[in-house]
């Protein structure tokens, strides 16, 4: 498939199929911002509840957070954002659109050709104002990072968990940033979720921890049935480092449009500990069994959720050519697919079948995401449901009111196999973790 196609196929799923939503489409939308449907919210639900139990839940030595996202506007000045968080921009002096440097190819205007300005800095920070009055005393920013309230609060960890090092603190939540170029669908978003990891170790150990993360990171997304062959690192040169970082990869995917970041590793030693102690006077060392105190380094993995969402879609969309038709599969890692299970009765007009698919799919939707079906022949819903992702579907026939068996099918494998009712739990449970 044509790779500008299968982008174009992917956006008109998620719209078809509740997926994705431009935000505010009846005001003609409003660029930047996208929603999410009834199925695009369990799998970005999924997603990061995965991310949770593998980096913070199954291990002992990271704890969670969840901060606000407006902060004192004195973090972002000790954090560096206020003066660093730029783009470098031109504008087009015909149709005032702005362009970042990096991104032209040529010294006019990609839309219209016109001729452009000097290279002006943009700061990507969203401002609001707090209280009632819009004075520059009252001015606050939504955060563009998750990060910082992790950094405000590492006192309070300490004290609360006593840890020793390395330990990391996690927080997933929403970040902000006035992005200029975008387009690519959800990959470039003004408003969108982040999941961070700040992992806090002994300076002097922080080149081995930063390999031991990009390879956990690597893994985790090969674990999620991402193909090798579209993932790989890419080293950041000295020169074009953020100001905070000391080294920085990252996970690349090869989307339609090519290979972009998907996610980001960054040692950012103990700049924003060091420049938080400063900036607000606090003692924000750690302290060891031997009573040393001293900044710990950080290695920060960090990955925006709707990244992952578009590369997975992309990644599990297929076309299978059938006898009669095409079939359109999503192949998702189960243990993230919206929908695990969808339950049919064979036919929707007999009140037995339907009575005993109805028990089935009440129970089944305590323990799984679980939908129902019955429009439309078996055929079309197994269409319907593999569009969707879901994982698996079972119908309810005649020999189930008999021998209280049903047939299960296989997304992938199309395979069918019946299995008794009350082993359906332990049947997807056992695939599921
Ligand atoms: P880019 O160069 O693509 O703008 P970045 O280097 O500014 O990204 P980071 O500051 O490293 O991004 O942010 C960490 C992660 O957050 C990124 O790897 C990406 O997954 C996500 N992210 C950053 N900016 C956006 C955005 N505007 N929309 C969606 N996700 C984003």
């Amino acid at each position: 498939m044509a790779e500008q196609n299968l982008m174009e196929k992917i956006v008109s799923l998620c719209k078809r199929r509740g997926f994705v939503f431009p935000s505010s489409e009846i005001y003609g939308g409003i660029g930047g911002f996208w929603d999410f449907g009834p199925l695009g919210v369990e799998l970005k639900n999924n997603i990061k509840s995965w991310w949770w139990k593998t980096m913070v839940q199954t291990r002992d030595e990271v704890v969670g957070l969840d901060t606000t996202i407006i902060h004192n506007p004195k973090v972002w000045e000790a954090s560096g954002h206020t003066l660093s968080f730029t783009d470098p921009l031109r504008e087009c002096k015909s149709c005032h659109k702005r362009f970042r440097v990096d991104q032209l190819e040529k010294d006019q205007c990609p839309e219209c050709g016109g001729k452009l300005t000097e290279v002006k800095q943009f700061n990507l920070m969203f401002e609001t104002f707090i209280g009632s009055a819009k004075e520059t005393a009252n001015k606050a920013y939504l955060r563009p990072e998750t990060c910082q309230g992790i950094f405000l609060n590492f006192v309070n960890v300490l004290d609360t968990v006593q840890p020793k090092l390395p330990f990391g603190i996690a927080q997933i939540g929403k970040g902000f940033r006035n992005e200029v170029t975008l387009g690519n669908f959800i990959f470039r978003d003004r408003e969108f979720e982040m999941m961070e990891l700040e992992y806090f170790v002994k300076p002097g150990e922080d080149e081995k921890w930063f390999d031991y993360w990009l390879k956990e990171r690597m893994k985790w997304y090969l674990d999620l049935g991402i193909d090798k062959k579209n993932l790989r690192f890419f080293e950041h040169p000295k020169k074009s480092l953020a100001h905070y970082s000391k080294r920085t990869v990252d996970i690349e995917y090869k989307f339609p449009f090519g290979w972009a970041e998907l996610e980001g590793i960054a040692n950012r030693t103990d700049f924003d500990l060091k420049n938080h102690a400063k900036f607000s006077g606090k003692d924000l060392r750690f302290q060891d069994e031997k009573g040393e105190k001293f900044f710990p380094y950080v290695i920060e993995p960090s990955v925006g959720v709707e990244r992952i969402v578009l590369a997975l879609l992309l990644e599990g969309y297929q076309e299978q050519k059938g006898k009669e038709e095409i079939r359109v599969v999503l192949s998702l890692n189960p243990k993230i697919s919206p929908v695990k299970v969808a339950v049919f009765p064979l036919l929707a007009n007999k009140p037995e079948l339907i009575k005993m698919a109805k028990e089935i799919y009440q129970d089944l939707k305590t323990c799984f995401n679980t939908a129902w079906d019955d429009i439309g022949n078996i055929g079309k819903r197994y269409r319907r449901q593999d569009e969707a992702g879901t994982s698996w579907c079972i119908t309810v026939d005649f020999d189930t009111l008999k021998d209280k068996t049903v047939t299960v099918r296989d997304r992938d494998t199309m395979k069918q196999e019946r299995i008794a009712i009350d082993k359906l739990k332990d049947f997807f449970q056992t695939k599921l973790i």
